[in-house]
């Protein structure tokens, strides 16, 4: 019979999404949210893809994406899987390059939408098969 505790050990979801070691670009020596923009019609993806998902063209030029965008909707979450800490706060962040992301959000007091929020990228270590990175959003 499984210890009825052990939903007492609970984790905090995983500090932003994981990410592909080729999902970030370089602008200089700051790492960047890497998408893609189509050369034939100019929609913009993130991730990256290698094609284009409205016209299926081929060609796609590398888009590094701002570290600093503005906050569109986000959403706190209180009930999780057993072995997740609650509560904890995701959203979509409108970047200038014209892509909406979608990520965890640090919480602060009096988050709304249109907040001005940054990037925050750090490298994943926890998969030494797979090294990457993960990113999150918090107050500019
Ligand atoms: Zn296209």
């Amino acid at each position: 019979m499984p210890d009825s505790n052990a939903a007492a050990v609970r984790m905090a979801p995983r500090t932003g999404r994981q990410l592909r070691e080729g999902d970030v670009a370089w602008v200089g020596s700051e790492p960047r949210l890497r998408a893609a923009r189509c050369l034939d019609c100019d929609t913009r993806v993130f991730p990256a893809a290698t094609v284009c998902p409205s016209c299926n063209g081929e060609r796609m030029a590398e888009l590094p994406l701002s570290d600093t965008g503005t906050l569109y909707a986000f959403s706190t979450v209180h009930i999780a899987p057993a072995m997740w800490q609650t509560p904890y706060t995701i959203g979509y962040v409108d970047l200038p390059e014209g892509v909406r992301v979608f990520g965890k959000i640090e919480p602060v007091a009096g988050l709304a939408p249109d907040a001005r929020v940054r990037v925050c990228l750090e490298q994943a270590d926890d998969d030494a098969q797979a090294p990457g990175w993960r990113y999150w959003f918090a107050a500019a």
